[in-house]
């Protein structure tokens, strides 16, 4: 089996380790723009060929994954065009697929490309970050373009599953309806707590200093990456300004009611949504996108 990774960060890092780990045979060439991580991941035995170039090195995959930055990714596609053979799946990892289904239509229109997104992750970017584990156990979107045959899904779906992680097929576009609920509007949201106590805090900062557990778990995600996120922002734009609105409109009802101290309300909004908040994460409360 021959994979190319371009990018070779957390996420395309983690993929790689947990196909070397399930198949020490597997033939794995990265692209990177950074040498860093290649001479780390050659070092570590967990590629086996390493280049600062897309080149024949990714000619005949089984499999290649995008997973730069959204945007980044969609530049990639016309330097992988030569190399995509028949049996190759291309397929990307990142958090926005409306964008690169429709980039991939532009710039390589016969590529069998099937648009991916593990639902793993963490706010620490690179490869340094990345391990065979971080997508143990996850959700992995996977969006077929129309290119695709029934077997192809399947072969990419029965490999998603042999690294322990567990596909789900929608459409590009409902995809990113749901990761913008899920996961881009709380990284708005914690990026927009952690400014609010920025602005307002006291001239001894004690806010910043006797943060606890409370801030720190609601907000652990504005430790993200700043230039990915904006590429997300952008790439979502639809989904995320409606949600946003939605959002808002919730927040000015809440306060409506704590401006009218209407306790009844408030009691029993609460526990609606707490019962609705248990009720989630029932496996895990890892999953970290
Ligand atoms: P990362 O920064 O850890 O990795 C990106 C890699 O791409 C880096 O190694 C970087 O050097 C490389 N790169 C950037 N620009 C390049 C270029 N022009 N040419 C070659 N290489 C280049 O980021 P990540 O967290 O692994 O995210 C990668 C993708 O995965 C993104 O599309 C993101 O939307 C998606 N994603 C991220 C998470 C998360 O929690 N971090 C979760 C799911 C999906």
């Amino acid at each position: 089996m021959k994979i190319g990774f371009a990018g070779l960060g957390l996420i395309g890092g983690s993929i790689a380790m947990a196909i070397r780990k399930k198949y020490p045979e597997a033939y794995i060439a990265a692209y990177n723009r950074s040498s860093k991580p290649l001479v780390k991941a050659f070092r570590d035995g967990v590629i086996d060929y390493a280049t600062s170039e897309i080149d024949d090195g990714f000619a005949d995959s089984d499999y290649i994954f995008l997973c730069a930055p959204v945007r980044t990714n969609v530049t990639f596609l016309s330097k992988l065009k030569p190399y995509l053979s028949g049996h190759t799946i291309l397929t990307d990892v990142g958090s926005t697929k409306q964008n690169i289904h429709e980039a991939v239509e532009r710039y390589a229109p016969k590529a069998h490309f099937i648009g991916g997104h593990p639902m793993a992750g963490r706010e620490r970017s690179s490869y340094f970050n990345a391990s065979a584990e971080l997508i143990s156990g996850c959700y992995y979107y996977l969006t077929p373009s129309k290119n695709v045959t029934e077997e192809e899904e399947d072969r990419l779906k029965s490999f998603i599953s042999e690294l322990g992680c567990h596909p789900i097929t929608v459409d590009p576009k409902k995809h990113d309806l749901i990761v913008g609920a899920i996961s881009h509007i709380p990284h708005m949201a914690a990026y927009m707590l952690v400014k609010l106590v920025m602005d307002e805090d006291t001239p001894e900062e004690y806010m910043r200093v006797t943060a606890a557990g409370g801030f720190k778990d609601t907000t652990r995600i504005a430790s993200s990456d700043p230039s990915m996120w904006s590429e997300i922002c952008l790439a979502n734009k639809d989904n995320l300004t409606k949600l946003m609105d939605r959002y808002i409109h919730d927040l000015k009802d809440i306060r409506s009611l704590i401006e009218r101290s209407d306790e009844k309300a408030l009691y029993d909004m609460f526990g609606e949504i707490r019962d609705y908040r248990n009720s989630m994460f029932t496996q895990t409360e890892d999953s970290t996108v």
